[in-house]
């Protein structure tokens, strides 16, 4: 059997989550009054992103809410006790920061078009299923896909095999007929090979060496997708 459709992770895959974060973080920041703290912009952004790696953890791990892993992001970062109201506060005013209607990275669209038809397409995130629904309308590509599948309803995040499991079954398809599209070599690429499906690490850093070893089917960019996927439909070619 071939491959008849692409799952697709969104924050730094579709999204450029990483870049977005930065500029509304910096702004955020900046307006507070907050950079003085530390002892440069970057040294800022570091903790805050070690403050999101902790409490997202903790959310994927359902040891706490989405909201709640935003309220805790916004007392940890600030060292500070803070009222429910003063952290959704604080937290909402850096959202206000983050153009996210700006953040597809160019190559997505043109992706797409090449891949449809041809295949088929759904999306799977360790996210909440609300909040990347208005992310992805707001990009305006929430219709190019058939079904959108978050960790919060599943109980399960990747790269559990029960997440990619469920995305296929929300698809109608068998693991062997889906390629999993993500940025993450561990929890994307990895995780979808274990789970049957054919994971496919998105390296947009172009940081493949550290994870050569992996063994994993490795892009820099979507524009090598197609013809990756026709590879793997026949294997001679
Ligand atoms: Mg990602």
């Amino acid at each position: 059997m071939g491959i008849s459709a692409v799952v697709w992770d969104i924050d730094d895959t579709l999204f450029d989550y990483s870049g977005s974060d930065r500029a509304a973080a910096l702004r955020h920041f900046a307006a507070e009054g907050l950079l003085g703290r530390f002892s440069s912009p970057e040294a800022a952004l570091a903790r805050w992103r070690v403050v999101m790696e902790e409490q997202y953890g903790r959310y994927l791990a359902g040891e706490q809410s989405f909201v709640a892993q935003r309220r805790e992001r916004s007392r940890a970062f600030l060292g500070e006790v803070l009222s429910d109201a003063e952290a959704d506060a604080w937290f909402a005013r850096y959202l206000a920061h983050r153009g996210d209607a700006d953040g597809l990275f160019p190559d997505v669209l043109p992706a797409l078009t090449a891949l449809t038809p041809g295949y088929r397409h759904g999306l799977l995130s360790n996210s909440d299923i609300g909040h990347q629904d208005r992310v992805l309308r707001g990009l305006g590509i929430r219709d190019r896909f058939e079904v959108l599948v978050c960790s919060d309803q599943l109980g399960h995040a990747k790269p559990a095999p029960e997440a990619f499991l469920a995305a296929c079954e929300a698809m109608g398809l068998p693991p062997g007929a889906v390629a999993y599209v993500g940025d993450r070599p561990d929890t994307d690429a990895a995780g979808a090979d274990a789970a049957g499906l054919y994971g496919i690490w998105l390296d947009r850093t172009g940081d493949g060496a550290a994870h050569r070893g992996l063994g994993l089917r490795r892009i820099t960019g979507l524009a090598a997708l197609p013809a990756l996927l026709r590879s793997l439909a026949d294997p001679t070619s």
